[in-house]
């Protein structure tokens, strides 16, 4: 590559990041990693109405904790800014009014009633609906009258007829517009703000960029921002518009199939890194079979050419697969760092809890630390390690207690528990070995009812971790709930 590589994430601050938009990003900074570039980060805010600075805010936000820092742009400076559309004003005049000058653009005055009434034509005739250029060769006179009847005028471009627009992908190959089944559309509309399609193309050149890469969604706009490079002599970029995010039932993806925004995962407890490692892997294919990645690794491994044209499907159990594995990785220490606000929210912790506390639930996090998709599961998980009652009982863990020998385990580890001067594993064994010796009962029929009568489950976590956790006198509470619940 000859042109230094310089690629840029230019999100409409017009609702949170999704997964498609950070998709889009992740690609960009990998490709500019990859090539020694610069990511750059500018906002796309021509929208007036439906762009907030709070949406600007969560996006970057998100951007920042999914680590993808930017070289360039919004709060991080550099000489081709401003990096908000709505600051770049008076730049996008110059090119609009030129385009005026040399009658490659045009004022047009058409009423939205006009239009409306336009296209409906078209529609019933069967054909695409476009302006058609009413307002395409009006001549002084005429506009003036439009003038002083109070119509503000849009700019439009003037479409070229005739012309065959190649788009050169780098991920779909060649691919054919005809400028005929373009309308000549608007570049700046009557408030004077110039429309996506116009902004863009002069953001691009004028910010250097050499690879747009985007979603699948802009490849029709295109054609468009081509004839805008053409028409006013700037160089272009080379374009690779990756493919549409399924569902798993191969529709668009949307929120019936699962959390669609990036924060919406940050607040469930994923990791950063595993989605990161997750949206890598949607639409680009590594060569090899290996699926969990580091960040160096992924800048590493990643180029265009193994980016699928084929949309790519949205598996959330991938994600919650490769969530557990990150989360299997940390230390527990740092899984009860992250898992703290939750328990705080949920209620089970005080804020800003006592050492000895944190000491305490960093044990019981390693305990539950390889059954989580998530950190925020960590709530439903922890709560057996609360409490002195039980809070359910499941049905084979009732018919385990109907063993004859079962509720004697239980009363007999109770009075253990009760008179124990210490807790510790090897008194927790031993107190199991003298019941075991007592009763004549070993295995599953000694350790099971010990453990229905802690937590009314045969599942759970490590028995003897469980019971030292819970300490000596919690476990005989609960023994003794138990026991007063199933013999009344
Ligand atoms: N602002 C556009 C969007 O959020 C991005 C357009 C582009 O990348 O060219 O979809």
């Amino acid at each position: 590559m000859n042109q230094k590589v310089r690629v840029r994430f230019a999100p409409s601050p017009t609702g949170p990041l999704h997964i498609g938009g950070a998709r889009s990003a992740l690609f960009n900074w990998l490709f500019a990693r990859k090539h020694g570039g610069d990511f750059v980060v500018r906002i796309e805010d021509t929208d007036v109405e439906r762009s907030t600075l709070v949406s600007e805010e969560v996006i970057l936000a998100d951007l920042k904790w999914l680590g993808m820092t930017w070289d360039e742009g919004i709060f991080a400076g550099g000489d081709k800014g401003p990096y908000r559309q709505s600051e770049r004003l008076s730049l996008y005049g110059l090119y609009w009014e030129r385009l005026l000058e040399e009658k490659k653009a045009y004022l047009c005055y058409c009423t939205e009633e006009e239009l409306e009434a336009e296209r409906e034509s078209l529609r019933e005739k069967g054909q695409m609906p476009r302006y058609l250029g009413r307002c395409r060769d009006l001549t002084p006179e005429a506009r003036e009258k439009l003038e002083k009847e109070g119509k503000k005028p849009v700019v439009r471009f003037r479409v070229p007829p005739r012309e065959v627009i190649q788009v050169e992908d780098l991920i779909r190959g060649r691919v054919v517009f005809e400028s005929d089944g373009i309308g000549d559309f608007v570049i700046v509309k009557s408030d004077g703000i110039p429309t996506y399609n116009f902004a863009v193309v002069i953001d691009d050149a004028l910010m250097e960029i050499s690879h747009v890469i985007r979603g699948e969604e802009h490849l029709s706009n295109t054609p468009r921002q081509i004839m805008m490079y053409k028409a006013l002599d700037l160089s272009m970029p080379q374009f690779a518009h990756i493919s549409l995010i399924l569902g798993e039932d191969r529709s668009k993806m949307s929120k019936r199939h699962g959390a669609t925004s990036i924060k919406q995962y940050r607040e469930k407890g994923y990791l950063p890194h595993a989605l990161l490692n997750f949206l890598a892997l949607l639409g680009w294919a590594p060569e090899g079979e290996q699926e969990l990645f580091t960040l160096s690794e992924l800048v590493e491994e990643f180029s265009l050419d193994r980016v699928s044209k084929s949309p790519a499907v949205f598996n959330l159990k991938k994600l919650n697969w490769m969530n557990s594995e990150y989360i299997k990785k940390e230390s527990p220490e740092g899984i009860t760092r992250l898992a703290l606000p939750y328990l705080v929210g949920a209620g089970l912790i005080q804020d800003d809890p006592a050492p000895e506390q944190v000491d305490w639930l960093v044990k019981v996090v390693s305990l539950l630390q390889e059954q989580l998709d998530y950190i925020e599961e960590v709530v439903t998980l922890i709560p057996v390690f609360f409490g002195d009652q039980v809070e359910e009982f499941t049905p084979e863990a009732l018919e385990l207690m109907e063993e004859e020998s079962s509720l004697r385990v239980v009363e007999r580890f109770r009075k253990e528990a009760l008179q124990a001067e210490n807790w510790e594993a090897p008194v927790i064994k031993a107190i199991f070995k003298s019941i075991g010796k007592e009763l004549g009962v070993g295995g599953k029929k000694l350790f099971q009812p010990v453990r229905v009568g802690l937590t009314g489950n045969l599942q759970g976590p490590d028995l003897q971790s469980l019971i030292l956790l819970l300490g000596s006198q919690r476990a005989a509470n609960r023994l003794d709930y138990t026991l007063k619940k199933l013999k009344s």
